[in-house]
């Protein structure tokens, strides 16, 4: 269970302590066990181990009093997204002095937030940062705004809102004297639903401990919030475009950027509307490597 590759303030380095972390979360204990060599793990192909797993990260290291998601929603694995956190951090550092931003000052846009409203409650608990956090699926929206409500003490100054058209990114939600520091988004990737659950059964496979039979998903995730039309290709395409209305009102606008067979068209379309300012961030984490489009005007 090592993670390679995190960010260097990461707080996940290493081999999980699960008993440390079995002791800040009880529910996590029965999931817990050793494996035919002798290391203690988790079942991460079985989706309620996954998400115990991560709620108890979020408790132990974040002080997090509540974290649910209904039932068959994406359940995000912690490490990975806080590393996109902490690379926001030093795009935003790199700008002013050396020190990393910290504060309410600092405004966050997450476009997308799914049920674990993740990224507002890392960055809110990392770096104090605000944050208006956007999302189209009702459930899912209903559930992000609850994970914010539940940790008032711990969380402030995020605000969850509906994008009521499924097909504008930045549209109704940024007003005309609103000012952000960045906009973040882990894009709904998968050109179609089929493909979504073809991926999930190749991801189980590779776990190799079930039977790829029926589609579980280990870290749940509804064939919905994991595929649009057009794949994240169309959906970053169409938010670099609509950025370019919003180029006064964001410092940095970033993605994460699945494919990078995507990323020439990307710099073509950021050439077109004569972006000023990009950047590619690496980000690798175990065997998944991806990275972060940043651009600006
Ligand atoms: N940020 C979360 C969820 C990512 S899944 C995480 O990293 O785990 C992508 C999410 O984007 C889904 O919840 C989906 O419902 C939402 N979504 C899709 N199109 C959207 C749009 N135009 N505006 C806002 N959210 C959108």
């Amino acid at each position: 269970m090592k993670k390679n590759n995190l960010h260097p303030r990461s707080l996940h380095q290493g081999r999980y302590n699960l008993a440390e972390l079995a002791a800040s979360l009880p529910e996590l204990t029965t999931h817990v066990f050793k494996n035919k060599h002798d290391v203690v793990t988790v079942d991460f192909s079985d989706p309620r181990a996954v998400y115990y797993l991560n709620k108890a990260l979020l408790v132990h290291f974040y002080k997090l009093k509540y974290w649910e998601i209904p039932s068959g929603y994406l359940c995000p694995p912690i490490p990975g997204r806080a590393d996109y956190l902490h690379n926001i951090a030093d795009l935003l550092t790199s700008e002013k002095d050396d020190k990393i931003p910290v504060g309410s000052q600092i405004k966050g846009l997450d476009i997308g937030t799914g049920a674990s409203a993740i990224y507002p409650i890392l960055g809110n608990c990392l770096f104090e940062w605000s944050f208006v956090a956007t999302e189209t699926d009702e459930v899912a929206f209903k559930s992000a705004q609850q994970n914010i409500l539940e940790n008032g003490e711990v969380i402030k100054n995020v605000t969850v809102v509906r994008q009521m058209n499924p097909t504008k990114i930045f549209a109704g939600i940024i007003e005309k004297e609103d000012q952000f520091d960045f906009t973040m988004s882990n894009p709904p990737f998968h050109a179609s639903a089929d493909e979504a659950v073809q991926a999930t059964q190749r991801k189980i496979r590779n776990l190799g401990t079930r039977k790829s039979g029926k589609a579980t998903r280990n870290f749940g995730g509804r064939a919905h919030e994991l595929w649009t039309e057009g794949g994240e290709l169309k959906f970053i395409q169409s938010m670099i475009l609509e950025s370019r209305n919003y180029a006064n009102n964001c410092k940095w606008f970033t993605t994460l950027v699945s494919r990078k067979n995507n990323l020439p068209i990307f710099e073509k379309i950021l050439a077109q509307v004569s972006a000023k300012k990009q950047r590619i961030i690496e980000m690798g984490q175990g065997q998944k490597q991806s990275r972060i489009l940043c651009w600006g005007w």
